[in-house]
């Protein structure tokens, strides 16, 4: 081995989806057969597109005369039906090449679960063009459309995010990824290039949004400063109030807030954001991301304080009727649905479901990615070899996603039909966390604990170690 390695970083990159091998990222959705399923609007019948060309786009006459399903996908929710509904949220973060794929999940998700869940899209401004965020966002199911300022990208003094100075790097590639990375994020999003504060900033923030149909507007998110705690907290609420006052009618804001980990892990500065989101009732819906540290030990978020802490803010956003929105959370975002938040963001990458600290991380060239496969029965990835194991085990939840087959049918496996099968998992549970608490007394709460009951029950005696054993579910059923 010459000790020749690729980095692979952690943080929220350009494009999160370079993570997979190129040659898999170009499996296009062209190829996928045509397949679309009935669904009744306020005009009369018309054809969901599942797969094929344009999925998730509404048509008159079904072009698949193999469609032989008696089903009939369930009515798309208005934005405001949305956020006046209980149902759970699930926004999908777009990466790199995935408009398409993501369209189809996002449909097959509303065929499948729309009954009991609501979708959307979330696009960044620096880090997406504007057709791509436009096509994203032409997808009739995806109800809640999001394109997210992002500007604690430059937030380097509270936040561990990739460098964006080129010259700090030796790796000649790596200084010329940084130095595009950083000429489209300004190229992208002119409010980067600008004052940080006033009326002119927030105003430049609402309109990128505007631009590209955006229908939740969020404020800049610039980040939190412990160490100047009280005033960054103090500007986040008067650009809030700025951004109320620059909004249309009809026009509908979420305050974004970006928590450093040193500011969550304080317990001082935590509750004095609770304080803040309780005194200012004029912002009825918050957006809240999380920077937290990279875990090498766990696949899932498993520090007991910061979840106390998304416990909190949970039941503080219930009590007072306010719609919570984890931004990149995935699965610890879906946890949270069983203790009072709305919503969660989550992708196909790790990056799209984790805010984490940024670090490098070396692979040796030429060596593959793991094979990730996230089991139900778990709650929890593992690689190739034991998901061929416990699939043989009588209690086994399967899957039946349309992915699961793509994988089982070729002789390769597919790191991204993978990914897509996770977050299809994440919709189709948020979906049941809800169905179960129409169905049963006890609620979301109780789903949560049977849920993560049966998994720990499921783990025992299957020789898992390491990452691949769900040790956060302790964690996290502590909290119930
Ligand atoms: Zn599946």
């Amino acid at each position: 081995m010459t000790g020749e390695w690729e980095n692979e970083g952690s943080g929220f990159q350009e494009d999160a989806e370079d993570e997979f091998p190129l040659e898999e990222a170009g499996s296009a959705l062209s190829d996928r057969p045509y397949e679309s399923i009935p669904i009744q609007t306020i005009d009369g019948q018309y054809y969901l597109v599942l797969s094929g060309e344009n999925p998730g786009s509404i048509v008159p006459i079904a072009s698949d005369s193999s469609n032989k399903t008696n089903r009939t996908a369930p009515h798309i929710r208005n934005e405001s039906q949305i956020f006046d509904s209980d149902l759970p949220l699930m926004l999908l973060n777009l990466t790199g090449r995935t408009v398409d794929q993501g369209n189809e999940l996002l449909s097959r998700l509303h065929a499948e679960y729309g009954e009991h869940l609501n979708l959307g899209v979330c696009a960044s401004l620096a880090r997406h063009n504007k057709s791509k965020i436009n096509k994203a966002f032409d997808c009739s199911v995806a109800t809640v459309k999001i394109a997210d300022p992002e500007a604690f990208l430059v937030d380097h003094a509270s936040l561990v995010l990739e460098g964006d100075n080129p010259t700090d790097f030796t790796n000649p590639d790596t200084a010329l990824k940084v130095e595009r990375r950083v000429a489209a994020r300004s190229r992208r999003a002119a409010y980067f290039e600008m004052e940080r504060s006033g009326i002119e900033w927030i105003k430049a923030i609402l309109e990128a949004q505007r631009e590209v149909g955006a229908n939740v507007f969020l404020t800049s998110g610039k980040s939190l400063r412990s160490s100047d705690f009280r005033q960054s907290l103090d500007e986040i609420i008067a650009e809030g109030n700025d951004a109320i006052e620059c909004l249309e009618p009809g026009e509908r804001l979420a305050l974004n807030l970006t928590i450093p980990l040193d500011c969550i892990l304080n317990e001082t500065f935590f509750n004095e954001i609770l304080n803040e989101l309780l005194e200012h009732d004029e912002f009825d819906t918050w957006y809240i991301r999380t920077q937290w540290r990279p875990d090498r030990e766990s696949n899932q978020l498993k520090d007991a304080t910061i979840l106390h802490r998304y416990k909190r803010l949970s039941e503080l956003a219930e009590d007072e009727e306010k719609i919570l929105i984890l931004a990149q959370t995935g699965w610890v975002g879906w946890n949270f649905l069983g203790h009072g938040a709305t919503g969660f963001s989550t992708g196909p990458s790790q990056n799209a479901q984790k805010f984490q600290q940024y670090a490098i991380t070396r692979r040796r060239k030429g060596v593959g990615q793991n094979e990730r496969f996230f089991e139900k029965s778990l709650l929890n990835v593992v690689d190739g070899s034991m998901h061929a194991s416990l699939r043989n085990e009588s209690d086994y939840v399967s899957c039946e996603c349309r992915w699961c087959d793509e994988i089982d049918s070729s002789p390769l496996f597919s790191h991204i039909a993978a990914s897509w099968h996770e977050v299809y998992c994440q919709g189709a549970l948020s979906a049941e966390i809800q169905r179960s608490a129409e169905l049963r007394r006890g609620g979301r709460r109780s789903y949560l604990r049977r849920t993560i009951d049966s998994a720990l029950l499921f783990a025992q005696g299957k020789g898992l170690v390491g990452r691949e054993n769900p040790t956060f579910l302790r964690t996290w059923r502590d909290l119930i």
